[in-house]
């Protein structure tokens, strides 16, 4: 047993609560614990506290706060933004790329009507795929700012030109059937710009849990227009479009934990993509076989996935593990399933490749001299013969 504290490069599946957001959050728990909706003037002022938290984050992206709903998470968030959606408009048809997250790609494909659009071999969409899956029935494309396991930023503003495009030809010949674009931005708060008219989105999806924020904190951004139908009826809070009484805490924790993600955002991104560069070109000098996944250039700074022909990459994690090193081999809950990883396969590899994939995610404590130990802990563990699968 040792007293040094495990390095962890696990940040795209959960960061820790920053201390700022923890101190804000905390007399929300104690003397400010009303519930909003009272009436008596110690309620009123935990309502304005949630008022307040709602205005900083409108100001981040650059929206009216009456557009944005707190939700119990990016999950539920994605799952108002396509079911809402699905159950106003029924029949109706619904896009979204291959290699969005479950939270997704679940409530897309219980639909009848939908489609998956394929991505290139970094994992950027197909954009020509996209313009001829739009037809007058389309209401919704959902495709992600940017992927959480192969860190894969999305060409969002080329794909609004394409979903703006298609409106103009729509009403052109007088169709009135919406459409719209989600972004699910869960991984993206702590390094792009996440206003919504430079992306061009009409929803967006934001997570706490990724950004330093609580546990299921998150919002659906629905610009004033989108009509979407409640998943969760109630006593009508968050203007009926998600009932439930609020998590004051959890608002206001998100709300500074997306304040402190977007003010230090640049400096992050520099930071992290200098280091980024640094172990990818480190990987290929302990393994020059190493296949690393994504896009080089339009990539989250904080992501490297990498496959290893041959790897157990389950056992590796473990074997990290031992050696105090916590990382994953992709998104943690298809890992938790045991199944390959739908990225992995959409990029067009196989099982094999999916199986010896591990992912590295970086975040505000990683330092290069913890970069450094983990690469001599790679180079370790890739000489024992427990780490390699049977042929
Ligand atoms: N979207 C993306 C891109 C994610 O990475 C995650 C979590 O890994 C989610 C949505 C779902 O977030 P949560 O599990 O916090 O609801």
């Amino acid at each position: 047993m040792h007293d040094k504290s495990p390095i962890y490069l696990d940040h795209a599946a959960a960061t820790p609560v920053d201390e700022a957001v923890l101190a804000a959050m905390l007399p929300f728990f104690t003397e400010q614990f009303y519930n909003p909706s009272t009436v008596y003037l110690a309620g009123k002022a935990t309502h304005q506290a949630l008022e307040e938290a709602r205005a900083q984050i409108a100001f981040w992206i650059g929206a009216r706060p009456s557009e944005l709903t707190f939700i119990a998470g990016a999950t539920e968030a994605n799952n108002l933004a396509i079911l809402g959606v699905a159950q106003r408009w029924p029949d109706a048809k619904v896009l979204a790329s291959s290699i969005e997250h479950e939270s997704v790609l679940e409530p897309v494909m219980s639909l009848r009507n939908h489609a998956l659009i394929p991505v290139d071999d970094r994992g950027i969409i197909d954009l020509s795929a996209l313009k001829d899956a739009i037809d007058d029935t389309t209401v919704l494309v959902s495709i992600m700012a940017a992927n959480n396991e192969i860190g894969t930023v999305q060409p969002l503003s080329e794909v609004a030109a394409i979903v703006a495009q298609a409106r103009i030809d729509r009403l052109q010949r007088g169709i009135e059937m919406p459409l719209y674009l989600h972004t699910d931005a869960s991984q993206a708060a702590n390094y792009l710009d996440i206003h919504v008219n430079q992306l061009g989105v009409d929803l967006m999806t934001l997570n706490g849990a990724k950004t330093y924020g609580p546990k299921q904190s998150a919002v659906l951004y629905a610009q004033a227009k989108v009509e979407f139908t409640p998943l969760i009826l109630g006593g009508g809070q968050e203007l009926t479009k998600r009932s439930g009484t609020e998590n004051v805490a959890s608002a206001v924790g998100l709300a500074a934990a997306i304040t402190i993600a977007q003010e230090s955002r640049r400096q992050e991104f520099v930071r992290l993509h200098e280091l980024r560069n640094y172990l990818t070109d480190q990987l290929t000098v302990v393994r020059p076989d190493i296949m690393i996944h994504g896009h080089r250039k339009h990539c989250l700074a904080n992501i490297v996935s990498f496959s290893v022909p041959g790897l157990d990459a389950e056992r590796a994690v473990m074997m990290l593990d031992e050696l105090d090193i916590q990382c994953g081999t992709g998104a943690a809950c298809s890992a938790s399933k045991d199944k390959p990883s739908h990225v992995i396969l959409a990029l067009g590899h196989d099982e094999g490749v999916a199986n010896s994939t591990l992912r590295f995610s970086m975040g505000r404590a990683t330092t290069k001299a913890q970069i450094d130990e983990v690469l001599a802990a790679l180079s370790k563990i890739l000489t024992s013969p427990h780490v390699w699968r049977a042929v």
